[in-house]
């Protein structure tokens, strides 16, 4: 609730709202104004219309007069006839027709004294019997004509439509009235029509108002033709829903649409009047109307042609604008409406995501996963499950609700037969989750088998206890498969065997992978196969297995043992269908080692153990270019034995073996490690030395010489030797180096033996 009106959106529909109620009260107004202004128009267009049929009426019943005093009209009248005199009031009068059809057709004309037999005045009466035929037809037009009549100059009127004498009658007064003053010669020399102010009327019609124009027998003036309008009656024309008022040029109210105005007496106005005068803003403008605003009003004023009216209709601002308020009103309502429905559909939408939201998460956590899930009720029956339980057991849902757990769910134990424990039976009763053991089958309604790894667990209900109990159970048949694939692969033969996944994660391993190894299969459990390969070779060489994280097919690998020392294994592996890689390996530590022997060997004087010939032949080279190179003395040693012929020949070839060996030893011992001691031939043995000197080499052989002299060998007593010492000269090939050595040797033999001779003391 608290964001409702900040949503982005809802602002958004409110902008649109507020613009579309701006639109539609501005039009509104417009409409509300001109309806105002075409109801003014409209009812001062009336106004005109009939002031002008009014006045045209008139205007042509004077000139009517005129022409008939002018052609000297003399007509019979059936209706003089019906004229009757009166002795008693010296009047006379058209009474007679009263209740016959003439009553309808005819005025009654009224007059003080005899009904002149000729003359001017018969005439005239004449004249007013004419008008009668133009006034009934009038008044049938416009019966809301309140009285049209001719008033004699002469003492008589003749007024239609007919009204008994007893009600209205001639009197002198008469030509003292307004509607008769204003159209005489005094007042009116130019015999204009002229529309009397308002007046109460002498025939008891109330508040009127008269339409007059003098009658001429050429420029006699002979009397007056009237038309009466009632107050009423203008009133209806120009009444509206606004305030309206037709005033006269004296300020007179004629006629108006207040209602607290009182229909025959005479009001003025003069605010209205000033308004005329001093309005403030001229809005629109015709030939004779206007449309104006002062202060809280607009004010429609018309003019009229034939009369000094005014007409005055006004409407406060304030009206308009309700009105066009009131108008829009439903426009506020319906986006109101219109709001809150969105807002609603909105919170509906939020609300029908939010469950929707929660019902997939059910699902994706209940339904879609690749688990069988049955739910039950606290007895144990069976109150929902998911596609996968209804495939897995071979029930349909409609079938199985409302079913004891164990009718649906049989499962087995495979490896003994017996019908495994019922886990909602187990939970409900101990109030513990339920694993189902290994090995465990489920068998389906069809017959058809799977094993399955799974587990039951309560609902607890809100006052702790036991709703119900969901079991949830995986197909483990493809599972249970490859393990026993595994299994057959892992006891099938004698080698070490083992299956990590793909990512190397030891998965199992046999009995001989662990007798070679040291490991049980829970030392490894989780952990990489990498990380127990050295990641160099015995021989220097990479194996690089643990950093690339891919396996050859074939490799060779030091493997660390528990025991912390490291064994070669040989591998053999073989990626399987899906997530493991199988591997075999051979325990190849013994035979690296022999190989290493072998390789050694091959550099080794069998009955000595010190360096052979072939050694010698195979460094010498690289010796004489690092002294050549780093400018250092080289220099070498030539030793044989003395006289060692007579020894085999006198003790034996074995003896003569055994001080071989320990001649060597002797000369070993002393020699440093950086010497190189070689046993060159039968028993002549060379020591090379690297930065060493001939008189170096001298000193050494001399020492040597003197430890073989002072041994004594068990059978043969004394064993001397003679020696050979030269540095090798710059640029001096082995060959010529040698030489020198084996003169110098021989010069040592030749002067006695057990001698060192160095080649530079002989030249
Ligand atoms: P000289 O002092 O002049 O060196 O006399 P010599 O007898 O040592 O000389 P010669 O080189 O003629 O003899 C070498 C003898 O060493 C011959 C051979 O029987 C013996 N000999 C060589 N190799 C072996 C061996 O591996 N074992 C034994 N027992 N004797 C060997
Ligand atoms: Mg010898
Ligand atoms: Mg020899």
């Amino acid at each position: 609730m608290k964001s409702r009106f900040t949503n982005i959106k809802n602002i958004n529909i409110i902008i649109l709202l507020i613009i579309a109620f701006l639109i539609s009260f501005s039009n509104n107004y417009d409409s509300s104004f001109d309806e105002f202004e075409e109801t003014s128009r409209a009812r001062g267009n009336l106004l005109r219309e009939h002031v002008q049929i009014s006045s045209s009426f008139i205007k042509s019943m004077s000139i009517y007069g005129n022409l008939f005093f002018e052609n000297e009209y003399v007509i019979d009248n059936k209706y003089l006839s019906l004229l009757t005199y009166e002795e008693e009031t010296n009047t006379f009068s058209l009474d007679t027709i009263k209740g016959t059809q003439h009553e309808k057709e005819t005025g009654n004309i009224t007059g003080i004294g005899q009904i002149p037999e000729e003359g001017m005045v018969r005439n005239e009466i004449n004249l007013a019997l004419q008008y009668n035929k133009f006034f009934s037809s009038h008044f049938e037009k416009y019966p809301d004509v309140a009285w049209l009549y001719y008033t004699s100059n002469n003492n008589f009127i003749n007024i239609f439509p007919w009204v008994s004498s007893k009600d209205f009658k001639y009197s002198e007064n008469l030509k003292t009235v307004e509607f008769f003053k204003v159209a005489n010669p005094e007042n009116n020399p130019t015999r204009k029509i002229i529309w009397t102010s308002a007046y109460v009327d002498h025939a008891g019609k109330g508040l009127m108002v008269t339409l007059s124009a003098p009658v001429y027998d050429d420029d006699t003036f002979k009397g007056v033709v009237s038309l009466d309008l009632t107050n009423e009656w203008l009133n209806n024309i120009i009444n509206s829903n606004y305030e309206s008022y037709l005033v006269d040029e004296t300020d007179t109210i004629l006629a108006t649409s207040s209602k607290s105005m009182s229909s025959d007496q005479i009001h003025k106005i003069y605010d209205l009047s000033e308004v005329s005068k001093n309005y403030v803003e001229t809005m629109k403008t015709y030939e004779k109307e206007t449309v104006h605003r002062l202060g809280g009003y607009y004010f429609y004023s018309a003019s009229f042609d034939d009369t000094p009216w005014n007409l005055f209709i006004r409407v406060p601002v304030w009206r308009i604008a309700v009105e066009a308020l009131v108008a829009t009103f439903p426009i506020i309502v319906i986006s109101l409406l219109l709001l809150i429905s969105i807002q609603q559909v909105d919170e509906r939408k939020k609300s029908e995501l939010a469950v929707k939201k929660e019902k997939e998460l059910f699902k994706t956590t209940l339904f879609s996963i690749n688990e069988g899930i049955i739910v039950t009720d606290n007895k144990g029956k069976i109150t929902l499950m998911n596609n996968i339980a209804e495939q897995r057991t071979g029930w349909k849902k409609q079938q199985a609700y409302g079913q004891d757990f164990q009718n649906v769910f049989n499962s087995v134990n495979v490896n003994t037969g017996l019908k495994s424990k019922n886990p909602v039976n187990y939970v409900l009763e101990t109030k513990e989750n339920f694993d189902f053991e290994q090995n465990t089958a489920l068998i389906s309604n069809s017959g058809s088998e799977i094993y399955i790894r799974g587990s039951a667990a309560g609902i607890i209900s809100d006052d702790k206890s036991i709703a119900g109990v969901v079991v949830s159970f995986k197909d483990m048949t493809v599972e249970y498969e490859q393990e026993k694939e595994i299994e057959e692969f892992l006891n099938m033969n004698l080698d070490m065997l083992c299956v990590t996944d793909t990512g190397g994660i030891f998965h199992r391993i046999n009995k001989k992978f662990e007798d070679v190894l040291g490991y049980k299969a829970e030392d490894l459990d989780g952990k990489s196969i990498f990380s127990f390969m050295h990641t160099e070779n015995a021989d220097k060489s990479a194996v690089n297995i643990a950093d690339e994280k891919h396996i050859p097919s074939d490799f060779i690998s030091r493997f660390l043992c528990r025991d912390g020392s490291y064994k070669f294994l040989e591998w053999h592996t073989q990626t399987s269908i899906g997530k493991y890689i199988y591997y075999s390996a051979r325990d190849i530590t013994e035979k690296v080692a022999t190989e290493k022997k072998l390789r050694e060997d091959a550099f080794k004087d069998q009955l000595t153990g010190i360096n052979n010939r072939r050694l010698f032949d195979t460094i010498i080279d690289n010796e004489i270019d690092m002294s050549e190179k780093s400018n250092k003395p080289l220099s070498m040693i030539l030793l044989d034995l003395d006289n060692f012929k007579i020894v085999n020949d006198t003790y034996g070839h074995l003896v003569g073996d055994e001080i071989l060996k320990q001649s060597a030893q002797t000369v070993s011992s002393i020699i440093r490690k950086s010497d190189i001691f070689v046993r060159y031939g039968g028993e002549e043995f060379v020591i090379l030395m690297s930065q060493t000197s001939e008189d170096g080499a001298v000193l050494l052989a001399e020492k040597i010489r003197a430890a073989l002299e002072e041994k004594k060998f068990t059978v043969a007593g004394r064993q001397t030797a003679s020696f050979g010492v030269a540095v090798r000269m710059k640029g001096e090939s082995f060959e010529d180096w040698y030489q020198r050595l084996d003169k110098a040797l021989y010069k040592a033999k030749e002067s006695g033996r057990n001698k060192v001779v160095a080649a530079s003391s002989m030249k």
